[in-house]
């Protein structure tokens, strides 16, 4: 599958990466919208967040129960996360992915 997060999960695109096991990978964002920018993917391919089922959703709850490891290891206490589904909320790579942004004082957004 032609998936760039899929590639990166498989080590055929480099990645900054800040935090990997068996099921996720972390790594820094290519084009930074917060001094701390940071993309938590599971490894395998899910679409987006309107592709989570009771099937894959084990991988979402792993997920944040390593973004607070994350975020200690990155250094911020306040931080936001967030995942964009489908074009029109900016989802740009259709592979499910979290933001974390942190490091300043955020925008209100939601
Ligand atoms: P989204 O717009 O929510 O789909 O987020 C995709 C994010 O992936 C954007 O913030 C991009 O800057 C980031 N991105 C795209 N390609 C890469 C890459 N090769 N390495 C790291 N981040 C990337
Ligand atoms: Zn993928």
């Amino acid at each position: 599958m032609d998936c760039i997060f899929c590639k990166i999960a498989a080590g055929e695109i480099p990645s900054k990466k800040v935090y990997e096991d068996e099921q996720i990978l972390a790594f820094y964002d290519i084009e930074p919208k917060a001094p701390v920018h940071v993309l938590v993917i599971p490894k395998q391919h899910i679409a987006g967040a309107a592709a989570v089922t009771a099937e894959n959703a084990a991988v979402v709850a792993h997920i944040f129960a390593a973004i607070p490891q994350i975020a200690a290891e990155l250094g911020v206490t306040d931080f936001r996360v967030v995942t964009n589904n489908g074009v029109d909320a900016g989802q740009t790579v259709h592979h499910l992915h979290f933001h974390i942004l942190g490091g300043a004082r955020l925008g209100e957004m939601a």
